[in-house]
């Protein structure tokens, strides 16, 4: 079963649950176990996410509540378990501009007299099998710090495989990204070496480093990571895993583990037949954390892992919180309309024209179909239609959107529940079905209780599986 049909399994489970009684639950809970099972998601973590979901339940539910209740709660227990499955509860370490780390030495008046810098740069290695998508992450997660404005190289020290290279080269130079690599040296620790030495040389924030793989877990592929890790002493190593590989994971993570103890992880091929399942064991056996997953073949698809993110869109309750990051990402700090967004998202508001701020910045984004996972009811209609389908979705709300008044985008969205007529005024400006209009004022009444909700959740009152 890949990862969507997961989602939607878990949610089939979820959303049978009507009166809450001991019959309903019982199979919530086995549905539940035989979704992740059939994602291969390892037997051991499964049962024992069963044994903790049935203990909370007796702890946390009561018989006499009422059905509706009971629901939100277990809503609430499915959520966080989920979240403790991919959780590894590790903080990977985190790039610092080089520009930042400069001190400043002060003179005897107190003038600044010099600049001295003061850190390295952060070297990222890369490990993992051949084909598992190593040299394709290389130039997604330096765009992806470019975008975030650090001074990024990649380095090849693949010379095993021909024309890897000239594929990391063509990738860097289509993304406008320095690299570092050789046509005649054949060995891949020199090759790390001098590339690495050249960016750090010339100041770079962070180093990437793609190393080579092979079809197989050898002793010779793991001596060599071995090698280049102590000649390069990366500040973060990075295993790639393959998605969609299944059990097998668990071996191959542990394996890296052993040889280059690896930090963090990058799931690729998360997209389209994904199971995940494995791979996810395979984070909880190595107790490491994923740091981005693989969306899509395109120099664009890698998405920032937040575990409560992941399990949000899993069970299609929407991520505002992400949403809100990927706009970010877009360096849109000077941008007025932006910054007020912000501003009522941390005070717990979100109107109909933070709305329309919202999905006029991420047109510009794309892949339209992994951002509309994030928005609270949008993923299952778009799990099922493609990227152009979805495109023309988001534009049709745009449309709508645009035809509101001043006084109705800055509203809360209440305003049309009193006065149900502009609901029609605003159709009928849009050329769309008045349906149409009430489902873009349902979507943010749901994007506004999650700021609600995020905002109690900063305020330190415990994370909660709002918008379910
Ligand atoms: P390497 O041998 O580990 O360097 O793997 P490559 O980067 O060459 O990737 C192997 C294949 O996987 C290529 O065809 C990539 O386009 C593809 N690939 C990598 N990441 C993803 C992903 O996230 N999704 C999809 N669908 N394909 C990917």
């Amino acid at each position: 079963m890949v990862l969507a049909d997961l989602g939607s399994r878990l949610r089939g489970a979820l959303s049978s649950v009507e009166s809450g009684d001991e019959k309903e639950i019982q199979n919530m809970v086995k549905d539940i176990c035989s979704a992740l099972l059939e994602t291969d998601v390892n037997i051991k973590l499964v049962a024992r996410l069963r044994d903790n979901i049935k203990e909370k339940i007796k702890t946390q539910i009561n018989d006499n509540e009422g059905g509706s209740n009971k629901r939100k709660k277990l809503q609430k227990i499915v959520f966080d378990e989920l979240c403790g499955l991919v959780d590894s509860h590790e903080e990977p370490p985190k790039p610092k501009k080089l520009s930042h780390k400069q001190q400043t030495t002060r003179g005897a008046k107190g003038g600044a007299k010099a600049t001295k810098v003061t850190s390295d740069s952060h070297i990222i290695m890369l490990v993992g099998l051949q084909g598992a998508g190593k040299t394709t992450s290389a130039t997604k997660l330096a765009l992806y710090y470019k975008k975030r404005g650090f001074k990024i190289g990649l380095v090849c020290a693949d010379t095993f495989r021909a024309g890897a290279f000239d594929q990391l080269k063509q990738n860097a130079i289509k993304s406008g990204i320095p690299y570092y690599g050789s046509y005649v040296e054949t060995d891949p620790v020199k090759v790390a070496h001098d590339g690495v030495q050249k960016f750090k040389q010339e100041k770079f924030d962070i180093i990437i480093v793609d190393t080579s793989g092979r079809h197989k877990q050898e002793q010779s592929l793991f001596n060599e990571m071995i090698q280049i890790s102590k000649m390069i002493q990366p500040t973060q190593t990075i295993m790639v895993m393959d998605g969609s590989i299944g059990q097998a994971a668990e071996s191959q993570a542990k394996a890296f583990k052993e040889s280059s103890d690896f930090g963090s992880i990058i799931l690729t091929k998360m997209d389209g037949h994904a199971k995940g399942g494995g791979a996810i064991s395979a984070v909880a056996a190595t107790r490491t954390p994923i740091v981005f997953i693989g969306t899509g073949e395109h120099v664009g698809d890698l998405e920032v892992f937040k575990p409560s993110s992941f399990v949000s869109k899993l069970l299609g309750i929407g991520d505002i919180q992400s949403l809100i990051e990927h706009v970010q990402s877009l360096n849109l700090q000077d941008d007025e309309s932006h910054k007020k967004t912000m501003e009522n998202f941390k005070e717990g508001k979100f109107t109909l024209r933070d709305f329309q701020t919202q999905m006029n910045n991420f047109m510009k984004m794309g892949p339209l179909t992994n951002i509309a996972s994030m928005i609270p009811g949008m993923s299952n209609i778009m799990s099922q239609v493609g990227e152009e389908e979805t495109s023309s979705k988001i534009k049709n709300m745009i449309y709508i959107m645009d035809s509101m008044t001043t006084k109705e985008l800055d509203s809360d969205g209440r305003i049309f529940i009193d006065e149900p007529e502009r609901i029609v005024r605003v159709a009928r400006g849009a050329g769309c079905a008045v349906v149409e209009v009430e489902m873009v004022l349902q979507q943010q009444r749901l994007m506004s209780s999650m700021a609600a909700s995020a905002k109690t959740m900063n305020a330190g009152q415990g994370p909660q599986a709002g918008g379910m």
